[in-house]
């Protein structure tokens, strides 16, 4: 299968993400967590991203885009794959559609949106303490969200990929309705 995951920071779509790609037996990719990584170890990559990281800003999509393009070409993709913070915005979203049908033409399962209200979200945020969680650079990425990286819901919902779930609850709930969500696309 082949999803995304559409939300705000800090709604769960990491621990979620790594539980079902495992549960479905697909690469899992974050695309926050690549370019964390390729910070931490200074390559080019990592060098062009720092700055747009510690602001909450998003990395240009030319980046992205081809980040994730030279992954999808990538043996452990060929099962299907889970992406975890891709796309992000409209011309994001568009790119991967091109990517898909240069990679043998199969459209997305699924996407799924988590729904989260903004109080709760900036609770959680202060409590996990990551270096791009300072409040300004929260309200910052937040902002990002609703302006960039929502309307994508629309753009699946009108190509019927979109599930939206509610994601307030136990890590088990919120996992049963993710599940529901993949058992109503699966073939
Ligand atoms: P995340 O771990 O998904 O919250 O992403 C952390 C940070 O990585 C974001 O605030 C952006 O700076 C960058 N990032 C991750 N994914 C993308 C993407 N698809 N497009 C642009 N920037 C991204």
């Amino acid at each position: 299968m082949r999803i995304v995951f559409i939300g705000p920071p800090g709604a769960g779509k990491g621990t979620q993400s790594l539980r079902l790609a495992e549960k479905l037996g697909i690469k899992h990719l974050s695309t926050g967590d690549v370019l964390r990584e390729a910070r931490e170890l200074g390559t080019p990559l990592g060098l062009q991203a720092s700055g747009y990281l510690d602001q909450g800003q998003l990395v240009p999509d030319d980046v992205v885009v081809q980040l994730v393009a030279e992954r999808l070409g990538g043996g452990d993709c060929q099962r299907g794959y889970l992406f975890d913070g891709f796309p992000r915005t409209l011309p994001q979203a568009e790119a991967l559609d091109k990517l898909l049908q240069e990679h043998g033409g199969q459209p997305l399962d699924l996407a799924v949106e988590f729904v989260i209200a903004e109080e709760e979200l900036m609770n959680r945020l202060w409590k996990r303490g990551r270096s791009d969680d300072k409040e300004e650079t929260v309200r910052e990425r937040l902002r990002i969200y609703a302006d960039l990286t929502k309307p994508l819901a629309a753009y699946y919902e009108q190509r019927g990929m979109l599930r939206r779930i509610d994601a307030v609850g136990a890590l088990e709930e919120v996992f049963a309705r993710l599940w529901d969500a993949v058992e109503s696309v699966r073939p």
